[in-house]
């Protein structure tokens, strides 16, 4: 048996009228990266910041590291045993980044060393600059050293790369990774699918307060994810409307056409068809992923600043 960091039992949160958690059960396991997935308003900040003891559920069983929840010393161990990456990270503008981790480095009693994080981060030539001054997505890496200063067994990250630009987000991707390398849990909660996708052991995919499916993001796939595609790129309402005639199942993705292929004789046919009409496309084929699980579970697909449409 695995051992469970976290144990959440049928957590519900209200506030007034609106349920933002409801009826939630889960354990993440030491040692993995579990990712909750969801859009915007779908719960996730308000079960992160239960687990983290900042909020109060209004009922549910919950245990971190061992301890309960509920009880205020329990809470308190839990506190100082955790790093937290919240996601509006703010430090103290007028000292250096050093300083910064310095001061952080201080309220515990152990803390990893300050020149190793700089190093992993590549902030090793920021060190002496004032926070205030720095990038959006530096200092968001200088909140990554925060959250991991106390050499935490378990790490909360809230949306660690939203905002920032591709590149920084996969530096972030590697710095996450080799943290789990050296045995660290991470509760990774994001509206980002590839980022699931990519660094995820386990992903629940959590919409309205509720968890719709929860496995390892291969088995998400073929349970959920459907068969294989063809990609029209760029073939336009034209070819969509051919396509339509014979594939119910046929979309338009900007103006990309896209068939789902239930069975192979599916390409003859959409290529004849497309074929006689003489026109012109490039073609690939696409493996389902989570953006599919994702859509099918939900009917929806999340935007990159998190909304649905
Ligand atoms: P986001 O990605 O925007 O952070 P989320 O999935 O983390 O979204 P929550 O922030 O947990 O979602 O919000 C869940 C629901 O609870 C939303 O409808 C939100 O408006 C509501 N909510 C969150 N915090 C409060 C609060 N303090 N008072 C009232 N309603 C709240």
């Amino acid at each position: 048996m695995m051992e469970e960091v976290i144990r959440v039992r049928n957590l519900f949160k209200k506030y007034g009228n609106i349920t933002a958690v409801d009826g939630i059960s889960f354990d993440v396991r030491k040692g993995e990266i579990f990712a909750m997935l969801g859009p915007n308003g779908a719960g996730k900040t308000t079960t992160v910041e239960i687990l983290e003891c900042v909020r109060k559920p209004t009922s549910g069983e919950i245990s971190v590291l061992g301890e309960d929840i509920g009880s205020k010393e329990g809470a308190n161990r839990i506190k100082r045993k955790i790093g937290v990456l919240p996601q509006d990270f703010n430090a103290l503008g007028r000292l250096t980044v050093r300083e910064n981790l310095e001061f952080f480095a201080g309220i515990y009693d152990k803390h990893l060393s300050i020149s190793e994080l700089l190093d992993m981060l590549g902030l090793q030539e920021k060190e002496k600059e004032r926070f205030d001054k720095l990038s959006g997505g530096l200092q968001q890496r200088v909140g990554l050293a925060a959250a991991f200063i106390n050499d935490p067994d378990l790490v909360f990250l809230d949306e660690p790369t939203t905002g920032l630009d591709p590149e920084i987000r996969r530096a972030t991707w590697h710095f996450i990774r080799e943290m789990k390398a050296r045995g660290k849990t991470i509760f990774l909660t994001t509206h980002y699918m590839e980022e699931a996708e990519q660094l995820s052991d386990r992903i629940a995919i959590i919409v309205k307060g509720k968890i719709a499916a929860l496995d390892t993001p291969s088995n998400l796939i073929s349970s959920y994810g459907g068969s294989k595609s063809l990609v029209f790129k760029n073939a336009g309402e034209a070819a969509f409307g051919t396509l339509r005639r014979f594939f119910e199942t046929a979309r338009m993705d900007g103006n990309d056409v896209i068939l789902p292929i239930e069975n192979p004789r599916d390409i003859q046919i959409a290529l004849n068809a497309l074929f006689e009409m003489g026109l012109n496309f490039e073609m690939e084929v696409k493996s389902p992923n989570i953006e599919y699980v994702f859509l099918k579970l939900t009917g929806y697909r999340i935007k990159e600043t998190g909304e649905v449409e």
